[in-house]
């Protein structure tokens, strides 16, 4: 029987639950143990070790393919950081966690991927490389306080690009060879409840029409997050409509599908404002640390701050539209800048653990935004500012303060490190422009540490599981970036566990 929830409580239109289909209407019912909703990184996990464990279970996935992105993959250990001599001080990773959280997060939740997400990467491990990719660690890191990053961000290789999509690749060869059954175009609509809400199955739109799956054990709910869907983000999560355009694939599919079917089964969110991931590469992919300027012309913030510190202030600017601005003699300074500063976005974000970071690479990333039509370059200052949207006297006037900043060595306006003040004088001089873009909406449903949902009194709803971004609680006002990677980190850990925690069960 389906559950409604009270319609007169209802304010948002997503929150009130759909009728369930006529039965007339239903042209097929499918039986197994478990169906797995939605074919991205944390769905693949989930069904693949469902399989190997023995579990009868169905993949259903909204768009045409299985789905992925982005090149960071992060865990705080796993075999092969053992194998490259890299070990993190969990303790202390977990501290700086909590901290950039503004504490509010489930530190079981958190302890739970500290400790169990070595045993998913090193399960995953192997699956990438029987599907032709080479794994390596990444050497990117923001390497002081307070933006301590540590290392743990995986890529995967294909022939050499870094693309995510090649990982949930591998795991879909993989599970077609263990036989699952993949079901495409079928976007589930609604989860079916027993007299004791117990979740017994769903009803999902296929090309034929609608499909009712029963799964006695469970469904798990990986269908992604909420940023393409303009209503729920009003509601938990307006940040995301102030930056410049999303680029999540595939496109649309991100509606919180599987947020609002939970919600309707009667369970809650983890947070009532989701955190973003928001990186600053909406036009140029490398900002570098030296200036910022904002289309008025104007210094607006502390340059030397990690990936979401970018984002989150570039967003705030008029249209949203800033320039890096860059000395002729920038790339001097590049390299001893990464004792105190880095991350992705610093310069160069597809470094190589252990590969020796190069002045050449760093020109090539600005040279690259030129050639992309996302930087201009001039002699002087003053055409510079004919080059670019801005106001050209502000613009001089900003920079001769900065400079002057540079020389003391104290920068009153915004409290940069000395060691990271360069005076902007010598030509020629490139305007690179940044823009925010969002990635994901990375929070939601209330789960425990088996990724079963609960419900508004904590209690988990019994057949009824969610991972990856559909779930909340390991991030506080904004995506953390503590580990590179740790989202699809998540999404591959909590797919592993679900399918544990199912599969243990009668
Ligand atoms: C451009 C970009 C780059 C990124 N780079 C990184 C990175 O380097 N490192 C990192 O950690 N994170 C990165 N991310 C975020 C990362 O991709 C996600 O956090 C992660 O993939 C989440 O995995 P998931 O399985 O939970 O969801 P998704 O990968 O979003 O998968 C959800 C799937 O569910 C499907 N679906 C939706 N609704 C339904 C429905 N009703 N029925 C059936 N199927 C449905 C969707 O079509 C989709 O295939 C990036 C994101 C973007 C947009």
């Amino acid at each position: 029987m389906y559950k409604a929830a009270d319609e007169s409580t209802a304010k948002w239109s997503f929150q009130i639950p759909p009728a369930p289909p006529a039965q007339a209407d239903i042209v097929k019912e499918i039986s197994c143990e478990a169906v797995v909703v939605g074919a991205g990184l944390g769905g693949l996990s989930a069904a693949c070790r469902l399989k190997e464990l023995g579990t009868d279970v169905v993949l259903i996935e909204k768009s045409g393919s299985y789905s992925g992105r982005g090149g960071h993959f992060g865990v705080p250990d796993s075999s092969l950081m053992e194998q490259h001599g890299v070990k993190n001080d969990l303790k202390e990773l977990a501290r700086q966690w909590v901290l950039m959280s503004g504490n509010n997060i489930d530190q079981e939740l958190l302890w739970t991927f500290l400790n169990r997400s070595r045993e998913a990467m090193d399960w995953l491990l192997p699956k990438t490389v029987a599907a032709g990719l080479t794994p390596a660690l990444v050497d990117c890191i923001y390497p002081s306080a307070p933006y301590r990053e540590f290392y743990g961000a995986h890529s995967f290789i294909p022939k050499g690009n870094i693309r995510g999509s090649h990982v949930s690749k591998s795991l879909f060869e993989y599970g077609s060879k263990l036989g699952i059954p993949m079901m495409f175009h079928t976007p589930a609509t609604q989860l079916i409840q027993d007299s004791d809400g117990r979740v017994t199955g769903l009803f999902a739109k296929s090309p034929d029409g609608i499909v009712q799956i029963n799964a006695s054990k469970a469904v798990v709910l990986a269908t992604g997050d909420i940023g393409g869907d303009e209503e729920m983000c009003r509601a938990y999560a307006p940040d995301a409509l102030r930056t410049q355009a999303s680029q999540y694939v595939p496109a649309g599919c991100n509606t919180g599908d599987g947020h609002k079917m939970a919600l309707w089964a009667g369970g809650v969110m983890a947070e009532e404002v989701f955190p973003i991931m928001m990186h600053p590469q909406h036009y140029a992919w490398c900002s570098l640390f030296f200036l910022f300027v904002n289309k008025d012309g104007k210094r607006f913030m502390n340059e030397d701050t990690y990936v979401q510190g970018r984002a989150t202030s570039f967003m705030r600017q008029p249209d949203g539209v800033c320039y890096s601005i860059v000395a002729g003699d920038f790339a001097d300074h590049m390299e001893e800048s990464l004792k105190y500063g880095g991350g992705i976005f610093w310069g160069n974000a597809r470094l190589k653990y252990g590969a020796q970071w190069t002045k050449e690479q760093t020109i090539a990333s600005v040279e690259k935004a030129i050639s992309d039509g996302m930087a201009v370059r001039a002699d002087t200052l003053e055409e510079l500012a004919g080059q670019i949207e801005i106001d050209r006297d502000a613009f001089l006037n900003t920079v001769a303060q900065y400079n002057a900043c540079c020389h003391a060595k104290d920068d009153r306006q915004f409290g940069k490190r000395s060691e990271l003040l360069f005076p902007i004088e010598k030509g020629p001089f490139t305007a690179i422009k940044l823009g925010t873009a969002l990635l994901e909406v990375v929070g939601g449903l209330s789960i425990n540490t088996k990724m079963q949902v609960m419900d508004e009194n904590r209690k988990p709803i019994q057949g009824l599981y969610a991972i990856g971004d559909t779930t909340g609680g390991m991030y506080g006002h904004e995506y953390v970036t503590t580990i590179l990677g740790n989202s699809h980190g998540r999404a591959l850990t909590w797919g592993y566990l679900a399918a544990e925690d199912i599969a243990s069960r009668n």
